[in-house]
């Protein structure tokens, strides 16, 4: 089986697979060992050259369903893996308890497998969870309060605001600052004990509190936070704060190139000091990882935040996770968006290093154009009106349905056709008719001439209405010997070219017709609350119908139906006598003003 993500797509150089190549050129990594799992250096010093040439990671803190924003770094990192001869490995960076979830786990997991990933590889399983090196991290911490680079503070939070400085002022030492390593040592391990309340001392780094770039004055590395953590229950009541344990994290697993957003660059400079302490006190392997940044995915009119996605979720903005108009990789599939679509997207955009926002439309485009090779074309009215042909019963005969028939694919006639009939009745779209056309309208009015898709040409005379004067049924004529198919059937010339389904043998279908969530490319420009800028009209609910062969279609089925775009069988409500389809996207873009 192949996936996705094997395929051989063209790939563009970018800065990091430069990096990764000249490392490999280079031999950078090449001398690590792997103890088969992650671990310290005594650990992986006992183990086998690394098979994986490079290690990479994707580290989801498993507080949220993935967006299309985790979707390019997860095809980022597991797709450099896969191209230079490495391993991805997924972390649930659980390190904060407050916030996890099982589901979210069970959610991400199963949202990279989708994706066409795998941390399946050299035999090895590499999916881990970051609080399985709290001890670690702990004696990690030991190590440098006792080299003298750490220290017990416990200054007010105030206090240590105010100490800090600020861009233009450097900051001040803490008067804790210069305790021994003894005393540190001692009040650390009390901290540990419980001794001291919630936030009554941090550990910092020991820095330099001039630093011009803040994040090395003294950066706070543990907190004291009484929380139950779903892993490690009650046995902690410090924890690490994310930029001490996200190198740590790193470093046990052997990764050789961490990638991770711009905004993270500030804190490269403490990556570095402190994997090179851990790396001098030989508590980790050498070469210690590096840290690399790219410009995170900012995609109009959508929202690339868990936490505020979470908040849609739950003031019930939308019907959940995978809300169709959700940009969560449940959403997107659920919306009827492929894996392929995602790496031909991600593969487009790029990676870069200064930020920038992507038109929606690049999303649109990179599905519409894997969709349009593969998409089994069908017809389907969305809008019913009935068109009533006058004549059929002198031409056609009484109670006769004539066969019409379709390719699945038009450039696939290896795909075979697709069969439906044609009656004295067919539903057409309201709007194919105008009782007195606008200039340029080629469809139905009295007296014009129009092809049936795949059928006959016919010929409108007028519309029966009700008392609102809204039409209630269209009246044409049909002209004999026009069949497509038939010979001759091209005598008879015609501007407009008509979609319908017969009344006979059509299927009645919901179709949800979604637009954008927002209706402000940018919904949080300006400070603006992005709640104020959701599109009322975001999803509207219609009865359709659609052909014949579609009565009998599996849950997640995509379709182009002709001229009105790519729909999918919704994942969730579809089911035998009950066609639920969902518009993925329409035939054009209608993102780019
Ligand atoms: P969120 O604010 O949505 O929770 P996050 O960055 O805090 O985002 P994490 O779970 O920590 O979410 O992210 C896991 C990985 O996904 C990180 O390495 C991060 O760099 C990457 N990532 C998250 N959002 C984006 C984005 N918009 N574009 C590219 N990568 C992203
Ligand atoms: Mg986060």
């Amino acid at each position: 089986m192949t996936s996705p993500a094997d395929k051989e797509t063209p790939k563009t150089s970018n800065f990091l697979r430069q990096i990764i190549e000249h490392d490999l050129a280079k031999g950078t990594y090449s001398g690590r060992q792997w103890g088969g799992s992650p671990g310290d250096a005594a650990h992986h010093a006992t183990g086998q050259a690394d098979p994986a040439k490079v290690r990479l990671r994707f580290p989801p803190e498993p507080n949220g369903y993935l967006h299309i924003g985790h979707a390019k770094s997860i095809c980022l990192n597991f797709g450099l893996a896969r191209d230079y001869g490495g391993v991805c490995h997924l972390r649930f960076d659980d390190t904060n308890p407050e916030k996890e979830d099982t589901e979210y786990v069970d959610a991400i997991k199963d949202a990279v497998q989708w994706l066409g990933f795998d941390w399946h590889n050299h035999d090895e399983t590499n999916l881990y969870q970051a609080s399985d090196y709290f001890d670690f991290m702990y004696r990690a911490a030991e190590y440098l309060i006792e080299s003298g680079n750490a220290y017990v503070d416990e200054q007010s939070a105030d206090e240590m605001r105010i100490h800090r400085g600020d861009f233009v002022k450097p900051g001040t030492n803490s008067p804790f600052r210069s305790r021994t390593p003894a005393e540190n040592l001692a009040r650390f391990r009390e901290m540990r004990d419980g001794k001291l309340a919630d936030g009554a001392a941090v550990l910092r780094a020991k820095i330099d509190m001039a630093s011009p770039n803040i994040n090395m004055r003294d950066p706070a590395i543990y907190r004291i936070r009484r929380a139950h953590h779903h892993n490690t229950a009650d046995k902690w009541c410090i924890y690490p704060m994310y930029t001490y344990a996200h190198p740590v994290e790193d470093a046990l697993e052997q990764i050789t190139h961490s990638i991770c957003t711009l905004e993270f660059e500030d804190q490269r400079p403490f990556y570095d000091w402190l994997l090179d302490k851990l790396a001098e006190g030989t508590l980790i392997a050498s070469p210690h990882p590096r840290q690399y940044e790219f410009a995170r995915l900012n995609l109009t009119y959508v929202l690339t935040s868990k936490r505020k996605l979470a908040q849609l979720v739950n003031e019930k903005r939308v019907s959940g996770w995978d809300d169709p108009r959700m940009p969560t990789i449940v959403g997107l599939r659920r919306r009827g968006y492929t894996p392929e679509a995602i790496h031909l997207f991600a593969e487009r955009i790029g990676v870069t290093k200064s930020d920038s926002w992507i038109d929606y439309s690049t999303l649109e485009g990179a599905l519409r154009d894997t969709l349009d090779p593969v998409a089994p074309r069908a017809m389907a009215v969305l809008d019913p009106v009935k068109l009533v042909l006058t004549n059929w019963d002198e031409v056609m005969g009484a109670d006769v349905l004539d066969d019409c028939s379709a390719p699945v694919h038009p450039h696939h006639p290896e795909q075979g056709t697709r069969q439906f009939k044609i009656g004295k009745e067919v539903w057409i779209e309201r709007s194919d008719y105008e009782e007195t056309p606008p200039k340029g309208f080629f469809r139905l009015f009295p007296g014009n001439k129009v092809r049936l898709k795949y059928g006959h040409v016919i010929e409108c005379v007028g519309a029966t209405k009700d008392t609102n004067g809204k039409v209630t049924e269209v009246l044409a004529i049909l002209i004999p010997d026009t069949k497509s198919g038939t010979p001759g059937s091209d005598a008879v010339k015609v501007k407009g070219v008509i979609t319908w389904v017969g009344v006979n043998d059509a299927v009645q279908a919901e179709v949800r017709l979604y637009d954008r969530l927002f209706t402000e490319a940018h919904p949080e420009a300006d400070g603006k609350d992005f709640l104020e800028n959701l599109n009322p009209n975001s999803l509207s609910v219609v009865t359709a119908y659609v052909e014949p062969s579609l009565a009998k279609v599996e849950a997640g089925q995509r379709f182009q139906f002709e001229r009105h775009g790519y729909f999918v069988t919704d994942l969730k409500n579809h089911a035998a006598g009950k066609a639920v389809f969902n518009r993925v996207t329409g035939m054009k873009d209608s993102w780019t003003k």
